[in-house]
């Protein structure tokens, strides 16, 4: 029998064994452009590479569309619409759950282009992206025949016409199953702008659309950097834009909207509160800390970036969290063991450098504890939280977007109140405590469209979405988030 020190050195001796997803998925060297049920050459024939930002390696050639071929999308919308809306509920329902299915079918292959295109965890877009985004088109699928229920009419509602919905690289098909599928299941037709870095997912949906048999231009995948969402905002052709992306660029929206007959729903950024009482069960808080701030490299658009701590357990939790963090893998997005993966680019490296700089030159403690190296090439961040922040450092007020966590303090329920509201924005928020009438109490004064309590980063395809204040407005998913897409 081995004696305690003998356990303890073969410990020390285990190297760590890798457990790589196979990355036998097949990209195309280049993509046109999904327009009319096909893939085109864009007119003016630019493009661009998309990249692994794990490791800088070029993948694939990416179509650039220009405003000609956003016209294009937009008039092949328009055509499909006729059809389209006057489609029996139930058959659009069948296209729904079709495209469902096929997800559930390639679900692997997703979650690996996923993964390799955006940095993102295997373990993450295998199980979380992936697995919703089906969920998100079953669900929609169940509503094309109920939709009077939404709008509490006695007839079907119409649909309001052809969307031009832009989104984001954080979560690049998942974000596309939140304007789709909703938009589909009430009849409208769909002109989809992905983020210029994380295309290939929308595009490999694209196929699934044609194999599924869609009718042609019932979806239309326009690929481009922000010039091309631009100029589907702004087209005249769109009757709504839905926009997930970024507080300054989603104002620029707005102002494009004002003053026109186009409907508009925003998705934006948010600096969410992450309040844990005393009375909290700690080791518990300390997984949503991890999960609301390191989920997705804390590309998160309701990562729990501000976490307000009571001050008599703060010492405790920064200790525990500290201890957690050693156990936090970083590197290759496709070893399965792998927690925190790369930086979706370079630019975005280069922002959360920014802030890293400024908490340190505005006198914030960093504690930065990872134990895994970080890997030579690609875009990397090493998680990390501060302590030691004042409510008017550029940490505590602005959205970073990267796994950087702000630890502040608090003596009242009172006082972690106002400092968890005092911010433009009001996406989302966290509560932490054993107590079920402080939960109520806090949850119904917390300015932020959805609070989890005693838990964080919890999606489902029923459950509404969305902000209050710059975080944007309209609802994605549930049955608030189908409004949005019918006119009354
Ligand atoms: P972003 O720069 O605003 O980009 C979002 C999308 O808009 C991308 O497809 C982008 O294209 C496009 N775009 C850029 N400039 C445009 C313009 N002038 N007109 C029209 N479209 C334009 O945001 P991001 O950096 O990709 O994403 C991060 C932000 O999204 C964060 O602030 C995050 O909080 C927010 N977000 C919010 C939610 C939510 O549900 N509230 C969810 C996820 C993310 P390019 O990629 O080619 O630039
Ligand atoms: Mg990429």
């Amino acid at each position: 029998m081995m004696d305690s020190t003998g356990i303890e050195n073969q410990l020390q001796s285990w190297e760590y064994s890798e457990a790589p997803e196979s990355t036998t998925v097949d990209i195309d060297q280049e993509h046109g452009l999904f327009i009319d049920g096909e893939f085109q050459a864009p007119s003016g024939g630019g493009s661009f590479w998309t990249i692994n930002p794990s490791d800088e390696q070029q993948l694939s050639r990416i179509a650039r569309a220009d405003e000609d071929d956003v016209s294009r999308a937009v008039a092949s919308s328009r055509a499909a619409l006729k059809k389209w809306r006057k489609t029996r509920p139930s058959e659009r329902a069948k296209y729904l759950y079709r495209i469902a299915r096929r997800i559930q079918e390639r679900a692997r292959e997703l979650a690996i282009l996923e993964t390799i295109d955006g940095g993102k965890p295997i373990k993450e877009s295998r199980d979380i992206d992936i697995p919703l985004v089906a969920q998100h088109f079953f669900y929609h699928a169940g509503w094309c025949d109920k939709l009077r229920y939404v709008s509490g009419t006695r007839e079907d509602p119409n649909p309001i016409g052809v969307c031009g919905q832009i989104i984001p690289w954080n979560f690049p098909l998942l974000m596309a199953a939140w304007k789709l599928a909703p938009a589909l299941a009430c009849g409208n037709t769909c002109v989809l702008k992905p983020a210029e870095t994380t295309s290939l997912t929308a595009l490999r949906l694209a196929e699934i659309l044609q194999e599924v048999e869609l009718p042609p231009g019932v979806v239309n995948i326009v690929t481009g950097d922000g010039t091309t969402g631009a100029a589907l905002a702004e087209h005249g052709g769109v009757d709504k834009v839905a926009f997930t992306g970024s507080t300054e660029v989603g104002k620029r929206i707005a102002a494009a909207c004002a003053g026109t007959k186009k409907r508009l729903t925003l998705e934006l950024g948010g600096k969410s509160p992450n309040i844990i009482f005393a009375d909290a069960s700690i080791d518990q808080a300390v997984e949503g800390i991890i999960a609301g701030i390191y989920f997705n490299q804390g590309h998160v658009c309701c990562a729990g970036s501000r976490l307000f701590v009571e001050e008599s357990i703060l010492d405790e939790v920064v200790d525990r969290l500290e201890h957690r963090m050693q156990s936090l893998r970083v590197g290759d997005p496709l070893d399965k063991n792998t927690d925190v993966g790369a930086i979706n680019s370079e630019m975005q490296l280069a922002t959360i450098n920014r802030y890293l700089n400024a908490a340190h030159t505005e006198g914030a403690t960093m504690h930065s504890v990872n134990g895994s190296p970080l890997p030579d090439r690609g875009f990397w961040c090493s998680p990390c939280f501060f302590t030691d922040v004042h409510p008017s450092h550029t940490i505590a007020r602005e959205e970073i977007f990267g796994p950087v966590l702000a630890i502040m303090s608090f003596r009242t329920p009172e006082e972690a109140l106002v400092r968890a509201n005092n911010t433009p924005y009001g996406l989302s928020a966290g509560v932490w405590t054993d107590k079920g009438s402080k939960i109520f109490e806090i949850a119904s004064r917390l300015r932020a469209g959805v609070v989890w309590c005693n838990t964080y980063n919890k999606f489902d395809a029923a459950s509404p979405f969305g902000g209050y204040k710059e975080s944007g407005f309209g609802r994605e998913g549930g049955r608030q988030g189908l409004r949005a897409y019918l006119s009354h």
